[in-house]
């Protein structure tokens, strides 16, 4: 498989299809995922293509796990949530979706199971309303 730059992320990131978005720098974007696992599960995408960890170039993930790190501390804490998971899946058998290199994001709270990868479609006001909690601990 190679690269393709028509992938939902790809059109996200050239502005042509929309997101609620985060945070942006020169090398990440970091918007809300539309099917959360949880509430404020977020994405966190370098804007170098490459469709998965595998096939990246390294130089990516300095600025990628800083951005990381940022979100993470700021869905903990926006969220106020107990824990943070972070994921990442590398090709449709590990259960990758969409094809452009991403860091799933996710706020845990003791007792609470994650909803289904992929699942359910959130409402925008939802997806902004955490947003805006996340935003005001960036
Ligand atoms: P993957 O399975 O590739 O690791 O994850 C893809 C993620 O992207 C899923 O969690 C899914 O909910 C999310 N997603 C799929 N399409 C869109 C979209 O158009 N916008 C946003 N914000 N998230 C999406």
């Amino acid at each position: 498989m190679s690269y393709d730059p028509n992938n939902i992320f790809a059109k996200i990131l050239r502005g042509e299809l929309p997101c609620v978005k985060l945070y942006e720098d020169d090398h990440t974007l970091a918007f809300m995922d539309i099917m959360p696992q949880a509430e404020g599960h977020v994405l966190v995408l370098p804007k170098a293509p490459s469709e998965s960890l595998l096939d990246a170039d390294p130089a990516v993930f300095g600025p990628l796990f800083a951005t990381v790190q940022r979100l993470a501390k700021a869905v903990k804490d926006g969220m106020g949530a107990d824990g943070i998971t972070v994921t990442q899946f590398n090709g449709p058998a590990a259960g990758q979706t969409v094809f452009h290199l991403h860091v799933h994001i996710i706020p845990r709270w003791e007792g609470v199971a994650l909803r289904r990868h992929s699942g359910t479609m959130e409402n925008a006001d939802v997806l902004k309303a955490n947003a805006a909690k996340i935003m005001a601990a960036l």
